[in-house]
């Protein structure tokens, strides 16, 4: 292996610096792509701390396309990556977007010797080395873009046979049987075409296995939600015609988001230990029943019925997750986040700045602007401002003021 130490050469901030863990306290390994068909250490380094305001680089190793290896971290060293999972995971991060390209023979050979060494050298299991959208929370992030099931196989194989990646994924095309709806528990080509085409979008479906669970229920709404037509996790006419005619973005943002930052309430939610909530005989009673009966608009006398569980379901489908009429720690985490999102009118100014401005003023820009609410000011939701500053013909400077923030809510 050629391994380059740049532990102390690449970009850092002056202000900001990472924690640190003890080497125990690593449990996994988190492969990334880089997203971008080209870069570097130096490059990604320069990015998060100048870009992002992040105190260094994000991974602990980045493997070029000719196969060397850049050490940027100690392995201790808690760098953002995996959002909540930052603390006990190590990141390594392959340069190239395989969305579109291949990894190369000799990046393949450096990634999975440099993963076989860190696994043995922190007495971490093949099952353990996951993709970044293997991690909680990260579901709609298509990254690495490779199969993590024929990567931990290589892993497993010393010395396998070279597998080339899947087909890229054909379009969606009306050449396949086509129901005029679909939902979940409906299986055939026209679901794989589904898929497909969700793939194709970057709504990342899981396996494009032909079969409608909640996978490909979830992109669905996840692309509902972004296309902004009725969420229900359904695909009908309206959105049949939204996922032919939907343009992606044209500009690719590079890989490492304000999102792979540790949400601010992290400890907040390792620390809590709520209940989940749902529907059973004898029905549950109790002041977190309530609790969650006055978020959804149910009758709150602290018992969960038939009602409860059917206004929690219409929240579900509203915030676009899985509709299950169950709180557990996904609906306990939008529960919170919409409570914080209601009633919050103009306060400040907001602008990129470094550290970004935080706080529930941002959450709902964001929400409003259909963009990851990580209650964080960073450059996408600047973009995101932008663009709607260009839309409705304002001053164009992606700052939000008194004037943006009564166009966004007519307030
Ligand atoms: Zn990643």
């Amino acid at each position: 292996m050629n391994i380059i130490d740049k532990r102390n050469v690449l970009a850092s901030s002056n202000t900001r610096s990472y924690r640190r863990r003890a080497r125990s306290a690593i449990r996994n390994i988190a492969i990334h792509h880089s997203a971008t068909t080209s870069g570097s250490a130096e490059a990604f380094a320069r990015y998060h701390v100048n870009n992002l305001g992040w105190p260094g680089i994000g991974y602990h190793y980045v493997v070029d396309r000719d196969g060397s290896i850049s050490r940027c971290h100690d392995l201790e060293v808690v760098s953002y990556h995996v959002g909540n999972s930052n603390s006990f995971a190590v990141g390594i991060c392959m340069v190239g977007d395989f969305r579109t390209q291949s990894l190369t023979d000799a990046q393949r050979q450096a990634t999975l010797d440099l993963t076989r060494s860190l696994m043995s050298e922190l007495n971490i299991p093949v099952e353990n080395v996951w993709g970044h959208i293997e991690f909680p929370g990260y579901a709609w992030k298509p990254c690495p873009s490779i199969s993590m099931g024929t990567f931990r196989n290589w892993l497993r194989e010393e010395g396998a046979e070279l597998t080339g990646r899947p087909a890229p994924t054909a379009t969606y095309v009306a050449g396949v049987r086509q129901r005029s709806i679909l939902n979940r528990g409906d299986q055939g080509d026209d679901v794989r075409a589904l898929q497909e085409r969700l793939e194709e979008l970057g709504f990342h479906p899981g396996p494009i296995d032909g079969i409608y669970g909640s996978q490909t229920a979830d992109a669905v709404m996840r692309f509902q939600r972004t296309a902004r037509i009725t969420v229900d996790g359904i695909v009908g006419p309206e959105t049949r015609a939204a996922l032919r005619d939907f343009e992606q973005v044209a500009e690719q943002p590079e890989h490492a988001s304000p999102t792979d930052e540790p949400d601010h309430r992290e400890e907040l939610y390792q620390s809590e230990t709520r209940r989940m909530l749902r529907l059973l005989s004898p029905m549950m009673r109790g002041s977190d029943v309530q609790e969650v009966q006055e978020k959804v608009g149910a009758v709150a006398d602290g018992i969960f019925g038939p009602e409860t569980a059917e206004r929690v379901r219409a929240f579900q489908r509203r915030e676009g997750i899985a509709v299950d009429g169950i709180v557990g720690p996904q609906t306990w985490r939008a529960l919170d986040q919409s409570q914080v999102n209601t009633g919050v009118g103009y306060q400040r100014l907001l602008s990129v700045q470094s550290p970004f401005i935080r706080g529930a003023d941002v959450q709902r820009v964001q929400r409003a602007l259909n963009v990851q609410v990580d209650g964080m000011y960073g450059p996408l939701t600047e973009r995101a401002v932008r663009n709607f500053q260009r839309r409705e013909g304002i001053t164009i400077d992606g700052i939000v003021g008194p004037q943006t923030w009564r166009r966004l809510f007519n307030e």
